[in-house]
């Protein structure tokens, strides 16, 4: 078995490895570079390999940085199967119809490509198969594919068939992520895809790591850092709230559309509707991407962990609760302005640096009474960064926004695991994989988790760059 990585590596952007086992080549993840231009230029190269050799490719999650590339794939010839589970096929779709929106859209204003057409999107979607957790996927040595209950023996013997044996597994990381074992040649894998935080609202905790691995692929972001105690989320999310409704003004929340918002929906119905924490006021979900989301995460509940699972059985609608408005068009988003006294906006882009909150930032950043809540990572050079950093005043929309409102931040809300996650959940199967290969990850994150990895745990881990090969 031969894994070659040709991205997400030294970088938290990019996902795209090969494996090449039982005679064929297989792909895990294709996701866009996404960042500074320099770095999202790397997405108009080629990808490295013959698309037409690409037997199939196995998606861990609906991330762009995951899936993004995939349409690129289908334009240059691939012509096999994607499997992924069934909420991250829905997910994926409105991930890359988004991702070409905001592509037509900065073609217009700063002539970057457009990478691909819809009809290419069209295509990904017609070769996805949705897959369970837990389900074995048995891929022949040929094209094709063959589904079976009885192939624990095959997956640890020595297996000569050319059969290739795939499972998903829960990640806990955002809707329908996955981590993927993949078998063959009497050889096991697992890739890890994104690993989720702790005790997250709505999804299941991830899935302990299979016993007997010959290698893990292990993502890497927050491998240098440790959150703050996420116990408190809600209360910490209370008391923000609960202040600026205070101050008696309006509250932004700028919040990435897959997960993050979904989560603080469930989150304010309830401290507002179950434990009656937080007043009634008008709450806007300004976001259509969210919207379009919360539709794919109402028709999987079965994906719930047990609590959210709970409340479904018990008829609780958990994204929907008294005093939330969902603004889909756009003239509804300009009406909210209409709505006087204290409110609450939740809006994309989560870094400010698009999307709809840009144009409520304008209106309400002035003004002393109001109050920016951040709940995600700011990169460098957006407008959320800028404010989180301090500035005073701000460029929008070709206006000098002076920033007097009240800037909060809440750190416990990230969708990856800390280092002492990843430790507990790379050393934590039946057994200890015998070899670890860190990808995703700034270098400092990733190193400083490999360390950890070799003194802790007793094993062999790499930090691996682009074009590394490495046989199993
Ligand atoms: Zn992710």
């Amino acid at each position: 078995m031969k894994i070659t990585f040709f991205g997400a590596a030294r970088e938290v952007t990019g996902s795209n490895s090969m494996i090449e086992v039982g005679g064929q080549k297989f792909l895990v993840d294709c996701g866009l570079h996404q960042g500074s231009p320099e770095i999202e230029k790397r997405n108009s190269e080629p990808l490295g390999y013959d698309h037409k050799a690409i037997a199939a490719v196995f998606v861990t999650h609906a991330h762009l940085d995951h899936v993004g590339r995939l349409p690129l794939l289908t334009k240059n010839g691939f012509a096999g199967k994607i499997y992924a589970t069934k909420p991250t096929v829905e997910l994926a779709q409105l991930i890359l119809d988004d991702a070409l929106n905001v592509m037509t859209y900065n073609n217009r204003k700063l002539k970057t490509p457009i990478l691909y057409a819809e009809s290419d999107i069209a295509s990904v979607m017609s070769m996805f198969v949705g897959v369970e957790y837990g389900e074995e996927i048995v891929i022949p040595a040929k094209a094709g594919i063959l589904k079976s209950r009885e192939l624990d023996s095959r997956l640890r013997g020595n297996d000569t068939s050319g059969e290739v044996v795939v499972k998903f597994h829960d990640a806990g990381h955002i809707f329908g992520s996955a981590f993927i074992e993949i078998a063959g040649e009497g050889k096991r894998i697992v890739f890890s895809g994104d690993v989720g935080n702790v005790e997250v609202p709505i999804l299941r905790d991830t899935e302990k790591l299979p016993g007997g691995l010959d290698a893990l692929i292990c993502e890497s972001t927050y491998g240098n850092r440790l959150h703050e105690s996420v116990h408190e989320r809600q209360e910490v999310i209370e008391n923000m709230i609960r202040e600026g409704i205070e101050r008696g003004g309006v509250v932004m929340i700028p919040s990435f559309s897959l997960e993050r918002t979904q989560e603080l929906l469930y989150e304010l119905n309830d401290l507002i509707d179950r434990k009656k924490k937080l007043p009634r006021v008008p709450i806007f979900l300004d976001s259509p991407l969210a919207i379009d989301a919360i539709k794919v995460y109402e028709k999987y509940p079965e994906y719930y962990d047990a609590e959210a699972a709970k409340y479904f059985k018990a008829g609780d609608d958990l994204f929907n609760f008294p005093g939330l408005t969902l603004t889909h068009l756009r003239e509804e988003s300009m009406k909210i302005n209409h709505t006087p006294g204290c409110k609450i906006i939740i809006a994309g882009a989560g870094m400010m640096n698009g999307g709809r909150i840009v144009f409520h930032a304008l209106r309400y950043l002035s003004d002393p009474k109001n109050t920016l809540l951040i709940i995600g990572y700011q990169s460098a050079g957006t407008l959320g960064r800028k404010i989180v950093d301090g500035q005073r005043f701000v460029d929008i929309l070709g206006e000098r926004v002076e920033v007097r409102c009240k800037v909060k931040m809440v750190g416990a809300l990230s969708a990856h695991g800390d280092q002492d996650k990843l430790l507990d959940w790379i050393g934590g199967g039946a057994t200890t994989p015998k070899k670890v290969y860190l990808n995703h990850g700034d270098p400092v994150a990733s190193e400083a988790l490999a360390k950890r990895i070799t003194e802790d745990l007793g094993v062999k881990a790499t930090v691996v760059n682009v074009g590394l090969e490495v046989r199993v």
